[in-house]
């Protein structure tokens, strides 16, 4: 009998495999599960060397993992201004004065994950409102969705936008009454802006990455599903893999226009080791709901003007579906309105016509707007749908914006997994909050009323097993079992057993990675 390294007693483990779904204890050795079971059949595996914790009771559960979230600008927002709490455009001001006077040599003021839905006045915030508090410093706030922002004036100068300036797949809002500029930017224009933001240098790039993972093992994950932005970033990631000091596994999501340049290199999806791996392409098909930008089929209920808008026209995106699918890539294309959504199936279907694949599991990126249609041809084709559960609690206007006909098939998690789509889920941090307890809550304690509640054993799925299915690792993670590794979250509570609307205050009191304590609730200070 092998020696264990460390051995978790007395808890109550939740192993979500199907042959041994409860256990007592878990024995491990060189970052592996060697044992699973009772107390006394796992005791058989301590040596001199054995580090023995006794869990009293708690909750253990496969590690969680986050399938999509923007690492980098995590890490960068914990520095930046939060407008998420805002109530009027008064109190951003305040926040904005506050903020401006503490951090006094930034050139730059940036933040936002202001949500206009839930400030007082009920409209955006303006250039006028900003400049009113900032006059000398260009400013960049996004809207929670990241689809739309509001700049000042000094940035829009700076940017040279003028009430002339076009932009595909973008706009420039502008003021009815002066027909300038209201410093309102939708979506590709947002980056006539955010270019001549300076860059980040190395060591703030390096410092946003490691508060990102730092944060994120705190909540309980032990992987993510990483969106990468630039290549200052995978180097970055490259060296902590090297030292040593990533504290959980990433999977890498690769924007669209970096996939010229990984195919030059002869690279695809599964390249790379246990810790850091590379994963799909990622795509954007549409904007937000928030935003009115997500693409509809009809147009949006509180604005019969608008329709949502495509980033690519299709001839473009099929290209670049077919480019990556033939080239042995998985793909992750974000679409939230239902004519995105049908537009990116279209791709599927056709790049699975030219190149049959029994095992692409291709994804799409929250799959906000669904009908039953939909969710057929998913199934069908064999997509992954990757949500964001905490999305049905923030986007409570979805009702206002599609009417109630369209909200029916706003995620409907129980009727996909009926249909036998596999949903993973995350959260779209920094969006949402970073925090899978969070998501888990949310699937579970939703509103009732159309009955696409998850119980709690299947939303721990979509950030477990089937975490670990949409990343191509359910061989090697997801659950615990002997041979798995050892990625664990040790829960104060069981979310199986204690009701609903607790589970959003459960804490996470330990998280393991590769056999190794990452996290520990009581070491804290
Ligand atoms: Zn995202």
């Amino acid at each position: 009998m092998s020696e264990a390294s460390l051995i978790l007693s007395n808890a109550n483990v939740l192993t979500l495999a199907s042959r041994q779904p409860k256990a007592q204890a878990i024995s491990i050795k060189d970052g592996k599960i060697i044992g699973v079971g009772a107390n006394k059949e796992v005791s058989t595996y301590v040596g001199k060397e054995t580090k023995i914790i006794d869990c009293r009771g708690k909750t253990i559960v496969p590690g969680l993992v986050d399938c999509h979230v923007h690492m980098k600008d995590f890490g960068l927002f914990l520095r930046q201004v939060d407008l998420r709490n805002a109530k009027s455009i008064e109190e951003m001001k305040k926040t904005l004065i506050q903020h401006v006077k503490s951090h006094s040599k930034q050139p730059w003021i940036i933040g936002g994950r202001w949500d206009h839905e839930k400030l007082k006045e009920k409209r955006y915030p303006t250039r006028l409102d900003l400049d009113s508090v900032i006059p000398n410093k260009p400013t960049l706030l996004m809207r929670v969705c990241g689809h739309l922002a509001v700049v000042n004036s000094k940035a829009l100068r700076l940017a040279g936008i003028t009430k002339h300036t076009k932009v595909r797949g973008g706009e420039v809002e502008l003021d009815p009454k002066t027909g300038q500029p209201n410093g309102v930017l939708k979506d590709n224009a947002i980056d006539l802006v955010s270019k001549i933001v300076p860059k980040l240098g190395k060591d703030a790039t390096e410092e946003a990455c490691a508060l990102a993972c730092k944060k994120a093992v705190e909540t309980g994950l032990t992987g993510v599903h990483w969106l990468l932005s630039s290549s200052e970033e995978m180097n970055v990631l490259q060296e902590m893999c090297e030292d040593g000091t990533l504290p959980l596994r990433i999977y890498l999501g690769i924007p669209e226009r970096l996939l010229d340049h990984v195919l030059a290199l002869g690279i695809s999806s599964g390249f790379g080791n246990e810790m850091l791996k590379i994963g799909f392409i990622k795509i954007l098909s549409d904007g937000s709901l928030g935003a009115q930008t997500a693409a509809l089929k009809r147009p949006y209920s509180d604005n019969p003007r608008k329709r949502g808008m495509m980033l690519y026209s299709q001839r473009i995106l099929q290209k670049i579906v077919i480019k990556a699918h033939t080239n042995g890539w998985q793909l992750g294309i974000h679409a939230i309105g239902d004519r995105a959504i049908e537009n990116v199936l279209d791709t599927y279907e056709e790049a699975l016509k030219k190149v049959p694949a029994e095992n692409h599991r291709h994804r799409i990126e929250h799959c906000s707007i669904l009908s039953e249609r939909l969710i057929s041809r998913m199934r069908k084709l064999g997509i992954i749908a990757s949500v964001q559960p905490h999305f049905v609690i923030s986007d409570f206007w979805t009702i206002d914006r599609v009417g109630p006909e369209r909200a029916r098939w706003a995620y409907p998690f129980k009727s996909l997994l009926e249909k036998g789509i596999v949903i993973a889920s995350g959260s779209d941090c920094p969006i949402e909050l970073i925090n899978p307890l969070l998501g888990i809550w949310a699937a579970v304690a939703r509103n009732d009323k159309i009955n696409e509640r998850l119980s709690a054993e299947e939303a721990l799925k979509t950030y477990t097993s089937n975490a670990a299915y949409a990343s191509f690792d359910e061989d090697t993670k997801g659950t615990i079992e002997k041979g798995k590794f050892a990625d664990l979250t040790v829960l104060s509570d069981d979310p199986t057993k204690i009701s609903r609307d607790k589970i959003r205050d459960i804490s996470v009191e330990m998280v393991i990675v590769n056999g190794k304590i990452v996290y520990s609730k009581e070491s804290k200070h």
